[in-house]
């Protein structure tokens, strides 16, 4: 009798909707655990764009078990600093931006470097297919079944939405946005400067403020700066409805001095701004069967967390090991939950302290902000402040 080798058991199938940190991420720690993946994403390529992101605590600490820090450039060099400008336009003498927080070191990147990093781990490995979408999802006790915008349909064990904070596969399976999404009323856009700002380079800040609005300038290593602007609006969801370029100049008029224009000028000759609202997504439970939401589209907790990019890379990491710990799919959902939801309240929760941080919302909070930096800006007291930042 001879022996027939027996089938090695099928891989278990996973298809991810979205190619940003949070789908890449997936896509890698689920191949490294055997599973079989595909990306969908609805850009027609790759995106490069991006803007500024602290990288530190739980995605730091994923992004060195995965193996993938030393392939993050160094964007910053040591003891950049963090300059303050009022509306006059004067420039206040800086602080050094912390190197740590959150328990571990604290990388100032772009969110390309780290889209990058998890692109280049994995498109050997795992199909990803551009300018597609879902179009209807369903599921029984076996699979889910996508109906793609394409046409195409894909079966699978497991769908992952992480497509973001304007997620359509929680809209498919959980119903309209409105229902889970809290604004701040608060306006952001970002964009890349197409050339570098004199004065300020190396990794160090500027950030102009004014009560109700603030406008930073973030500089890279071997990059061109990017800006942020934030600002205060009653109706959120209709400004950023607005020609940005229009909606900023109205925000941001009155400020002395040549940054804001330069700022606005850049605004407005970039190509890639994003112009969006400033919320967190609140949703009681992030799967439902076999459809698992991922990142921003589970628990945006906004950009005021600092810890959006990290915990789309550390809750990959964390689903990935949960499936497979335990066999069923359910099984390892419910166990990824309760493990995360814990880290993502605190972090929802502490957005709303720091949104102080990086705009003073009214009079009261500029005032009490300027004087905070005034003193912090004291060389031996910005040294204390690097040390409790931590
Ligand atoms: C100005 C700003 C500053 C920030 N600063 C920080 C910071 O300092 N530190 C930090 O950790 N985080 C920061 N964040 C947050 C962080 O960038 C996000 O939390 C993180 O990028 C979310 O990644 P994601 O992959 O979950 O979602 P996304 O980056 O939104 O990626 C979603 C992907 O899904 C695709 N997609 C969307 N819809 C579909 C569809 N229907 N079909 C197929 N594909 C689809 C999109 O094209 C995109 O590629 C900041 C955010 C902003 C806006």
């Amino acid at each position: 009798m001879s022996l027939r080798a027996v089938p090695p058991h099928p891989a278990r199938r996973a298809v991810i909707v979205g190619s940003g940190i949070s789908g890449l991420a997936a896509a890698l720690t689920l191949h490294r655990a055997g599973w079989q993946t595909l990306i969908v994403e609805r850009a027609p390529e790759r995106r490069t764009g991006g803007y500024w992101v602290r990288f530190s605590g739980p995605g730091y600490a994923a992004a060195d078990r995965l193996g993938i820090l030393d392939a993050l450039p160094k964007r910053a060099a040591s003891g950049a600093r963090l300059f303050e400008m009022g509306p006059s336009g004067r420039i206040r003498p800086g602080f050094p931006i912390p190197e740590s927080a959150e328990g571990t070191p604290l990388r100032i990147l772009l969110r390309s470097d780290l889209e990058r990093v998890l692109y280049d781990a994995v498109s050997d490995l795992v199909e990803i297919r551009y300018g597609v979408g879902p179009a209807a999802i369903s599921q029984d006790r076996h699979e889910v079944t996508v109906m793609m915008t394409d046409g195409s349909v894909e079966r699978a064990d497991l769908l992952i939405g992480a497509d973001g904070i304007h997620s359509t596969v929680r809209s498919l399976v959980y119903g309209p946005e409105d229902l889970y999404r809290k604004d701040f009323d608060h306006a952001v856009a970002a964009c890349i400067f197409d050339r570098e700002l004199p004065g300020v380079s190396g990794g160090d800040a500027l950030i102009a403020t004014a009560p109700g609005r603030s406008a930073w300038i973030n500089t890279y290593v071997g990059h061109p700066p990017v800006a942020f602007l934030l600002y205060r609006t009653p109706w959120p969801a209709a400004e950023v409805r607005r020609d940005p370029a229009e909606a900023l100049r109205e925000a941001f008029s009155g400020f002395g001095g040549t940054v804001m224009p330069t700022m606005l000028d850049a605004m407005e000759r970039s190509e890639s701004v994003v112009f969006d609202q400033v919320s967190q997504i609140h949703i009681n439970r992030w799967s439902q069967g076999r459809v698992v939401l991922l990142g921003d589209a589970a628990w945006c907790m906004s950009l005021y967390s600092g810890q959006g990019a990290g915990m789309g890379i550390a809750g990959a990491e964390a689903l990935s090991r949960a499936l497979d710990e335990h066999g069923q799919v359910s099984a390892a959902l419910g166990a990824w939950e309760r493990e995360l939801r814990p880290v993502i309240a605190r972090f929802q929760k502490q957005a709303h302290v720091m949104q102080h941080l990086f705009m003073p919302v009214n009079r009261v909070g500029y005032v009490a902000r300027r004087t905070a930096m005034r003193v912090v800006s004291i060389p031996a007291v910005s040294k204390i402040a690097a040390l409790t930042m931590r």
